[in-house]
C-alpha cells in the first residue's frame, strides 16, 4: 500500500519530467481510455492528493482557433493502490523498471518519456470535475491546505471505529498507509484495536503522523526512526516476532486483505474494556 509521500514523490518526478512540455504522443492501454491521443496537449503540472495523481493538461487550441476552446484544462487521474507506479525515462532509455505487459499509459515529450504501471483508476476529466474525483478526502496530510484541526473533526467523527481503520479510512485524512498506521500509533503507546474515543490525544497523533510523513518527502526510503539503515527503517512495521525496540517483547503482525498491522502488545496496551 503507497504512503502519501511515495505518491507525493510520483508527482514531484512526474512535474520534473513533463511540467511545461507539449507532449509528442501518447499511448494508452485500458479500455476507457483506448482511442485517447494526447499528442499536441500541454502537460501543465503534477500533483498529488493524499494517495491520488493529478497530472494537469492543457488541450490545444482547435485548428479553427476561435479563440472560445483554446487551452482547455484536463487532468489525468492516476491512483497506485497496492502495486502502481509511475517512471520517466530519457528518450530511448530502456523500459526496465517494470514488465511491459503492466504498462497502463505512455507519454512522450521531446525530453521524456513517462510509463505509467499498473495504474488504477485511470481517467480524464476537466480539471474543473476533479473534485468528483478526489473531493470525497480528507485533509491532505502533505497538501499546502493541509488542515489539522479538521482531520482531527473527522476522526472524532467516528467515535466506535477502531483508531487504526480511521486513520487508513482517506475520507478522516489523505495519505497515511499500513506503514505509518502502525509507526504512528506504536510510537504514541494506542493499540491498533483502541476505539478512537479511547485514544487520549487525537490532535497529538495527528500531528505526528504529519511529520513523519514530512520527512521522509523527497527520498525513496521511508523511515520513522531516524535510520536510513536497511532493517532498521521502523519500530513495528515489517518486524513480525522480532523484538520491540523499547521493551524487547515479540512484535505481533495481524492481516486483513490489504490492511497489514503491526504493534507491540506491551507498549501498545488495549484499553480495559471494564
Ligand atoms: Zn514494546
Amino acid at each position: 500500500m503507497p504512503e502519501g509521500d511515495t505518491v507525493w514523490n510520483t508527482a514531484r518526478v512526474l512535474h520534473r519530467a513533463l511540467a511545461g512540455a507539449r507532449l509528442t504522443g501518447s499511448d494508452f492501454r485500458v479500455p476507457q481510455l483506448a482511442a485517447t491521443d494526447l499528442t499536441g496537449w500541454t502537460v501543465r503540472e503534477s500533483a498529488s492528493r493524499g494517495k491520488h495523481l493529478l497530472l494537469r493538461l492543457a488541450a490545444p487550441p482547435p485548428a479553427e482557433a476561435s479563440g472560445t476552446h483554446d487551452g482547455a484544462r484536463w487532468t489525468l487521474h492516476s491512483h497506485l493502490r497496492m502495486d502502481g507506479a509511475w517512471r520517466a525515462y530519457a528518450p530511448g532509455e530502456r523500459w526496465a523498471a517494470r514488465p511491459a505487459h503492466l504498462i497502463r499509459v505512455v507519454l512522450r515529450a521531446a525530453r521524456a518519456v513517462a510509463v505509467g504501471y499498473h495504474l488504477h483508476e485511470l481517467a480524464l476529466v476537466p480539471t474543473a470535475e476533479e473534485e468528483s474525483l478526489v473531493g470525497h478526502l480528507g485533509p491532505d496530510l502533505l497538501g499546502p491546505d493541509w488542515d489539522p484541526s479538521e482531520a482531527v473533526r473527522r476522526l472524532a467523527a467516528h467515535p466506535d471505529a477502531t483508531i487504526a481503520e480511521a486513520l487508513l479510512d482517506q475520507r478522516n485524512l489523505a495519505g497515511v498507509g499500513n506503514l505509518y498506521k502502525c509507526e504512528v500509533l506504536f510510537l504514541r503507546g494506542v493499540s491498533p484495536w483502541s476505539p478512537v474515543r479511547a485514544v487520549p490525544d487525537l490532535a497529538g497523533t495527528v500531528a505526528l503522523a504529519q511529520k513523519l510523513l514530512a520527512a521522509n518527502r523527497g527520498r525513496w526510503t521511508q523511515s520513522t526512526t531516524g535510520s536510513l539503515h536497511r532493517g532498521q527503517t521502523s519500530y513495528v512495521y515489517g518486524r513480525r516476532a522480532q523484538p520491540c525496540r523499547r521493551c524487547g517483547t515479540a512484535i505481533r503482525k495481524e492481516e486483513l486483505g490489504e490492511r497489514v498491522t503491526y504493534w507491540c502488545p506491551v507498549c501498545q496496551p488495549e484499553p480495559s474494556t471494564g
